[in-house]
């Protein structure tokens, strides 16, 4: 039993050592606003010495002070019996008192010691307001008031500092300084208890940008306060509620069957846009909700916070009041990052990127006719990435650009070399659809031309149908003066984009690749084959020159030569290969013939 009651008093002074350190006040640096209560303490009670005393492990330690040193020992000290018993504390004479005798204070020539608890609002005992005088002395009972007053000014000036920093101003609501605290605090007591942080994005960052610079920024703090007002009753309930940045508002639940915790949510957000629609406010925000289920003490409160961000932006992206936070889509979507940073760094550092060529074979004279030029990346930690992930990532980015630059100067220094050493290659060069849309690709082609010295008729550009579904007018512009330049165009993954053939009528272009889904898995006398034919057919009456990608056996290349396709490309003859290999495989030409013949 004692041993029992001796634990709990442990257990209340480790709490109350938490609350301490929580406040973060030991060892700081002095302070007026406090320093101003002890001086007045000290006027006010004519007493030499006073002090705001912190009961720390074994020390008591003075935030401010007037006539003493920054510390004693808490062995002894009236100022720790003051915590330890959280009462008002008076000593007529402290070397006449068992309890204080041979403590450092009486033997250094202290004798009167007066203090009252302060105390905090959750009920620990942070240390005492105390004055100290070197004579023995009375203290009245309207002191002893005037004491405990003092020490309520100190406390208040703590629980403010502590506040600060702590609470959005805006909503008056904790901040995410209080949400980290807090989760913290939570994984101590409770560690690995399961835990759902629930995240309320009120707008969408695009549509709030356009609601501002229509409506100005009282739209958001309109909002803000609508929120915040709507969202407080949850703290009823037990819950608090966190504004953790301009428009997330965040708070965590106990582990509960996500269909009652949606329940409940409901409730609350059916009152959030109830008090939007009442507020007047003149855009209505579009509210989406993430929930995130972790364990305490597993997950930081940081990164509780951005599974919940991002569970609201899957919501907002399905269009769905909430989104569950998903390991995969999050996966996804941080590789989706890293790699368009990886791709930035690749552009600014050598030897990330290489170009491999694949030869195209004329059908009818089964001779080499040129090479398809194919990135290739090799991520410093990621390895080898697929064109088919990394260049769809850059063409909705920026980085279109920069890459088609990097992609035809590689290739056209290629192209240089080659002829250098007596190989004349034509290269085809893929583009993204939005370099077709920027004003001066031409000029750019032309000069890179021009700085590798390679004649116009040596390059081809191919291009996905997608490339005429925005700026159409500009494409085609582009693509004439492209073509006025000497520069052959292609139009890759014919037949799987919005092809028809009322569009080829109007797009300049000298040849059509059928994509390799139609060539890949063909077989002669199917239907497929049949559409296959009079794609040949049909392009071919419309003066294109036609290329089948994909081709990977001798019956489909016979089945294309039978059907006058004039070219063809795939594994069949040769994979995509670095320039040296591509060189030799030229070497050994009578390979490609062979397999024609
Ligand atoms: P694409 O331009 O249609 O290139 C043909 C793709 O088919 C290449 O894939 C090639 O390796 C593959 N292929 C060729 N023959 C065969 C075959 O017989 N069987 C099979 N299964 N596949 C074959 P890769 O190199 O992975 O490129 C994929 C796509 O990425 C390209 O399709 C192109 O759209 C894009 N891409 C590649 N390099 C570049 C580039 O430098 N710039 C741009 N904008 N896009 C590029
Ligand atoms: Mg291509
Ligand atoms: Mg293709």
């Amino acid at each position: 039993m004692k041993n029992s009651l001796k634990k709990t008093e442990g257990q209340i002074e480790a709490e109350r050592m938490r609350a301490l350190r929580e406040l973060n006040l030991i060892d700081t640096a002095p302070s007026e606003s406090f320093d101003r209560i002890t001086r007045m303490a000290s006027r006010l009670f004519g007493a030499p010495i006073s002090a705001v005393s912190l009961t720390d492990v074994d020390r008591q330690w003075f935030k401010s002070r007037v006539g003493c040193g920054t510390e004693i020992p808490r062995d002894k000290a009236p100022c720790a019996e003051v915590t330890r018993s959280s009462d008002f504390l008076f000593v007529r004479d402290l070397a006449a008192d068992p309890r204080f005798a041979g403590g450092i204070l009486p033997e250094s020539g202290v004798r009167f010691y007066a203090g009252a608890p302060l105390t905090t609002k959750e009920g620990y005992t942070l240390g005492s307001m105390c004055v100290l005088d070197t004579e023995p002395r009375d203290f009245s009972e309207e002191e002893a008031r005037s004491l405990v007053d003092l020490a309520a000014m100190v406390m208040a000036q703590i629980e403010l500092q502590h506040a600060l920093g702590r609470l959005e101003p805006s909503s008056g609501l904790p901040n995410r300084a209080q949400f980290s605290e807090d989760i913290e605090d939570l994984a101590r007591d409770h560690p690995g208890e399961a835990r759902t942080a629930v995240m309320f994005d009120l707008a969408d960052a695009a549509d709030l940008a356009q609601a501002m610079r229509v409506l100005g920024p009282a739209y958001l703090d309109e909002l803000t306060r609508v929120a915040s007002g709507a969202l407080r009753p949850m703290r009823d309930e037990g819950h608090d509620i966190y504004h953790v940045s301009t428009t997330q508002f965040a708070a965590i639940f106990p582990e509960e069957e996500e269909k009652r915790l949606r329940e409940r949510l409901t409730t609350h957000l059916g009152a959030l846009a109830e008090a939007a629609r009442h507020s007047g406010l003149s855009a209505t925000p579009g509210i989406a909700v993430g929930l995130a289920p972790f364990r305490l003490g597993e997950t930081s409160a940081g990164a509780v916070l951005r599974s919940a961000h991002h569970a609201a932006q899957d919501a907002r992206e399905a269009d769905a009041a909430f989104g569950l936070y998903s390991a995969t889509t999050d996966e996804a979507h941080q590789r989706r990052y890293a790699l368009l940073e990886g791709l930035r760094a690749a552009l600014r550092e050598e030897g990330q990127f290489s170009l491999v060529y694949q030869p195209r074979i004329e059908l009818a004279s089964g001779t080499c006719t040129g090479a398809e030029a194919l990135l290739r990346w090799n991520h410093p930690e990621l390895g080898a990435v697929s064109p088919g992930e990394f260049i769809p990532l850059a063409e909705q980015s920026d980085l279109a650009r920069p890459l088609t630059d990097w992609v035809l100067d590689a290739a056209l220094s290629q192209m240089r070399g080659w002829r250098h050493a007596g190989l004349a290659v034509r290269v085809s060069v893929n583009v993204s659809a939005a370099n077709l849309e920027e004003e001066d690709f031409g000029l750019r082609l032309a000069a890179a031309l021009a700085r590798h010295s390679v004649s116009p008729s040596w390059l081809e550009i191919e291009f996905t149908e997608s490339a005429l579904i925005r700026h159409r007018a500009r494409v085609i512009a582009n693509l004439a003066e492209i073509r006025a330049l000497g520069i052959a165009c292609a139009i890759d993954d014919f037949g799987t984009g919005y092809s028809s053939f009322s569009y080829l009528q109007d797009f300049p272009a000298d040849t059509i690749k059928i994509d390799q889904a139609f060539i890949r898995t063909l077989v002669p006398g199917s239907r497929g084959s049949v559409l296959v034919a009079s794609i040949v057919a049909m392009a071919r009456d419309l003066g294109y020159r036609v290329v089948a990608e994909g081709v990977e056996t001798q019956e489909v290349c016979d089945f294309l030569a039978s059907c006058d396709c004039d070219e063809a490309q795939g594994y069949l003859f040769s994979r995509p290969v670095p320039p040296q290999d591509f060189v030799r495989w030229l070497a050994a030409g009578g390979e490609a013939e062979r397999r024609i013949a």
